[in-house]
């Protein structure tokens, strides 16, 4: 049988594509090995002008190696798709809503471009994660939302729902199988059930009573979206600890430039009343963005002061052709968005060292991995924990009370 490779750029939705091509396989082989593959899917992302150098960079070596037909999939399939196809880097490209069709395009004896539709929605049932102990389900794809920056509206389509069947079918198989912690997945999570009467919370609950299921994490969601029945399930045993919660910037200004939906005085309060149930607050942040001047910069870093994050994603801002920051006037070179970065993960790092520092209370943890003899794994304020053991604890839930605070990690013996 002939073996597929498949290599996975991106995010969790790009994860739970990826398995689903996998799981519909047929006359294929699945191969870890790249250098054993006669095919490899590239599924590729594009949010960033370093995401499209990794999938091109990655490409590239792939064709000069030139053992494997190369297949291109993935929202990089609709920004780069055509050029690599015209200069033969690729066999063959094909959209997201086309995955399904995996086996003919596997067997496809012509070069090919079909980038199908972004309307499609998703009813395809996995029930394994190859090599992960968590499962990420995709509940949402799209986005309604038009952030100045942002180009994934463009390559993902305008915001539609999972019916809710296949994901709680999906759940209980792979609870069936095993897996206990479920990160619910999507372009725009929060807008889950949007115009159809259902919503995240409710569909947090269903989740929460299927058997085998012991925590739900949200890959990310808008503050917006945590509403009165979402604020309902906070202090749900089943929910994590930690919320990503996506800000993008902490100017008022810089916001309105962005057209975020979001304002700085309500993130605020909301962040506010999250730390005092206890969560542990993740964010994104994009720095760097047109119009963010030395002014701007020192109020969003004041104010960034006055949230209690945990957890950043930060990222310098990524010029997207067809988004309308692309038009916009940029000031401020690649020294200075590193700086700045650099000036933000501090303040963050800081707090999240003072968060585990005041943390007195038990860390329940799923082990993920082991290397060395040392076990790694993410308690339910999604921090890192690395645990000394002579028992084997890959895949377990540990419950850990003496640990010691590092840098990066906490540690304990087991
Ligand atoms: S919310 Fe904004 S940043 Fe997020 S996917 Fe939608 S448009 Fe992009």
């Amino acid at each position: 049988m002939k073996k597929v490779f498949f290599k996975t750029f991106g995010c969790r939705t790009n994860v739970f594509d990826s398995q689903v091509m996998m799981s519909r396989l047929e006359g294929y082989e699945i191969t870890q090995d790249e250098a054993a593959a006669d095919v490899v899917v590239v599924n590729s992302c594009t949010v960033t002008n370093g995401a499209d150098s990794s999938v091109r960079g990655y490409v590239n070596q792939l064709h000069s190696k030139g053992n494997a037909k190369i297949l291109l999939t993935g929202c990089g399939a609709h920004t780069k798709g055509e050029s690599l196809l015209n200069d033969r880097k690729v066999f063959g490209v094909f959209g997201q809503s086309e995955k399904e069709k995996i086996n003919t395009l596997l067997a496809a004896k012509q070069p090919f471009y079909e980038l199908g539709d972004l309307d499609f929605i998703d009813n395809n049932i996995v029930d394994d994660f190859v090599g992960k102990s968590r499962a990420f389900i995709k509940i949402q794809e799209g986005c309604d939302f038009r952030c100045s920056y942002c180009i994934i509206p463009l390559v993902r389509g305008d915001a539609r729902s999972i019916n809710e069947e296949t994901i709680l079918i999906q759940i209980r198989n792979l609870a069936a199988n095993g897996f206990g912690e479920f990160v619910l997945t999507g372009t725009n999570v929060g807008s889950y059930g949007k115009g159809e009467g259902r919503n995240i919370a409710s569909l947090m609950k269903k989740i929460a009573l299927i058997r085998g299921v012991r925590r739900i994490r949200l890959g990310s969601i808008e503050p917006i979206q945590i509403d009165d029945e979402f604020k309902e399930i906070l202090s749900e045993p089943w929910l994590e600890q930690h919320l990503h919660i996506a800000l993008q910037h902490t100017s008022k200004e810089m916001l309105r430039i962005m057209n975020r939906r979001n304002k700085f005085e309500s993130d605020r309060l909301l962040f506010q009343e999250l730390s005092e149930k206890g969560f542990a607050l993740g964010t994104d942040f994009i720095v760097g963005h047109p119009g963010e001047s030395d002014v701007l910069w020192r109020e969003a870093m004041e104010n960034i002061e006055t949230l209690p994050l945990t957890h950043i994603h930060a990222f310098t801002y990524s010029k997207r052709d067809g988004t309308p920051s692309a038009l916009m006037k940029s000031s401020i070179n690649g020294m200075l968005s590193k700086a700045r970065m650099q000036e933000l993960t501090a303040i963050v790092d800081a707090k999240n060292i003072a968060f585990r520092q005041q943390y007195k209370g038990a860390l329940e943890v799923l082990i993920e991995s082991c290397k060395e003899g040392l076990y790694y794994g993410l308690d339910q304020h999604f921090n890192k924990i690395v645990v000394r053991s002579n028992e084997e604890l890959e895949g377990n839930w540990i419950q850990v009370k003496d640990y010691t605070v590092e840098r990066e990690y906490n540690y304990a013996e087991f």
